[in-house]
């Protein structure tokens, strides 16, 4: 299996793990396998009786042929086992009628970026070895909060990779601070910055592309690597999960082999959703895939006009991981939808123009898969607390924004179809939000509100928030973000 870039007509091939070590193409596309594979029904049934981590073995080695099977499931059995995700990686819960939620949040950092970023980086240390490379990746990571904390927990004591973190002092809560601040592994490393989000994000991409840096870490024997979500090594674990509640569904006998299921997906980058579009390309029954956005519906009106207009108001929601007005991800649609020449145009506009809007058939050919809702954040609270009192099912912000959109589409539509709504986050997770949604008021203290939450709710904290006064804090250090690269040569010397 091969892979060349959205935007590239003369269809350069690349391998998988080339890609993963690579991240962006060189002509700012992103990368896309160059046929996709199939997946018959034969095989669905068989991937019934296996464990997650096997069925993500067997949907992996589709798509990284590069890699042996062996290789793959022996990461898989390392990263999804029952002490990194109790329970079961990605457990499927019915809430009420039709509606399933599929909970992607059971990992080390209790949010759905874990399903990908546990595996990721062991494909990247092994992509390292098989291109041949023997300078150790160094990550840098600019966060504000989530990611930094899901990519650490990823990337900790991976061989020939080390990872640093900035985060802006006072731009992350005191929960996500402390989650970082303690963070273990011998090759990580956290920094605060003085500065809000952009300043770190600048200041880290100032380090990308320079030069006489790059020079000096190869002369130490490192190179810069991202952790960003737009490398396929973050997309493909992804659509393990929605072939596998399909699976759950057969098994449980809510569904026959053939049936076809919905999909409603909490979206801000677009990878998540494009993960479950490409399980219904290689075969997975699947009707429809409802695109959720909070109140930053950048999304909601392009699948509703075919025009994507980046040009408005940014809204700091209770859905933080949301929060965005580019959806890179989508370039793999369009890419699917209307061809390399087109999408390089469309990215271009998006460029220089901060909006583009794709050709009728383009919209027609989408619009048959994907409907877009949005849920502002009235919705989203009142979603929380009908669904604690009538169906006693606890949610988090982000994912009561999709249980909203996907009740919208539903008594728009009277489609009686299974629902299975992506659930990617815990809500112990955002406890302040999801506890003053249900009860009106939420204490100042942080650490507080999980308590109560777990109270009122008689469920337990996630794991990876539990005890979090009482952890050890190994790093305290603040700089100016102008000193960012100085901070990175000193960890890479130590
Ligand atoms: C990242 C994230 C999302 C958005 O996923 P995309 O793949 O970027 O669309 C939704 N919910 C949570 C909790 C997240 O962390």
């Amino acid at each position: 299996m091969k892979y060349q870039s959205t935007r590239d007509l003369s269809e350069k091939k690349f391998s998988a793990a080339q890609i993963i070590k690579q991240g962006l193409a060189d002509d700012g596309g992103l990368f896309v396998p160059e046929s996709i594979p199939t997946l018959t029904q034969d095989e669905i049934s068989a991937l019934c009786s296996m464990s997650y981590p096997e069925r993500a073995a067997t949907i992996l080695s589709k798509y990284l042929s590069d890699y042996t099977y062996d290789e793959l499931l022996s990461d898989c059995k390392t990263v999804y086992s029952e002490e990194g995700f109790p329970g079961g990686a990605a457990p499927l819960k019915n809430v009420k009628d039709n509606v399933y939620s599929l909970e992607l949040w059971h990992g080390p950092t209790a949010a759905f970026k874990d399903m990908a970023l546990q595996i990721m980086p062991r494909l990247l240390s092994r992509a390292l070895t098989k291109t041949g490379e023997d300078r150790t990746a160094l990550i840098l990571v600019a966060t504000s909060g989530d990611t930094g904390k899901a990519a650490l927990e990823g990337y900790k004591d991976v061989d020939k990779i080390k990872i640093m973190v900035f985060y802006p002092v006072d731009g992350v809560s005191r929960v996500q601070k402390l989650q970082m601040a303690t963070q273990t592994g011998s090759n990580v490393n956290v920094c605060a910055i003085k500065g809000n989000f952009d300043d770190a994000q600048t200041g880290v991409k100032v380090i990308f592309s320079d030069k006489d840096a790059a020079e000096k870490m190869n002369n130490a024997g490192y190179f810069f690597s991202s952790a960003n979500s737009i490398n396929w090594g973050r997309l493909a674990p992804q659509i393990v999960y929605y072939v596998s509640a399909y699976c759950d569904l057969l098994t449980a006998g809510k569904i026959k082999m053939g049936d076809k299921i919905n999909v409603c997906v909490p979206t801000g980058n677009f990878g998540n959703i494009f993960a479950a579009y490409l399980s219904k390309l290689m075969g997975l029954p699947i009707n429809k895939f409802i695109c959720a956005s909070n109140q930053n519906n950048v999304l909601t009106d392009f699948l509703c006009t075919g025009t994507y207009n980046r040009n408005r108001d940014f809204h700091c929601t209770m859905s933080p991981s949301m929060d965005i007005l580019i959806s890179s991800n989508l370039e793999r649609l369009l890419y699917f939808s209307a061809g390399a020449e087109k999408t390089a145009a469309y990215m271009k506009q998006l460029n220089t123009e901060g909006k583009y809007t794709v050709d009728a058939d383009v919209l027609a050919t989408i619009s048959e898969n994907f409907k877009g809702y949005y849920a502002d954040e009235e919705k989203t609270a009142a979603t929380i607390k009908d669904y604690f009192k009538n169906h006693a099912y606890l949610s988090d912000t982000h994912t009561a924004v999709a249980l909203s959109c996907a009740e919208q589409y539903i008594s728009e539509t009277g489609d009686k179809t299974p629902m299975v709504v992506a659930s990617t986050a815990s809500p112990y997770k955002f406890a302040a939000d999801v506890l003053k949604s249900i009860t009106g008021t939420t204490p100042t203290d942080a650490l507080k509100a999980l308590e109560i939450l777990s109270e009122i709710s008689g469920t337990e904290i996630s794991y990876p928030l539990r005890n979090l006064a009482e952890r050890r804090v190994r790093f305290t250090n603040t700089i100016e973000h102008e000193d960012m690269l100085s901070e990175v040569f000193a960890f890479v010397e130590k």
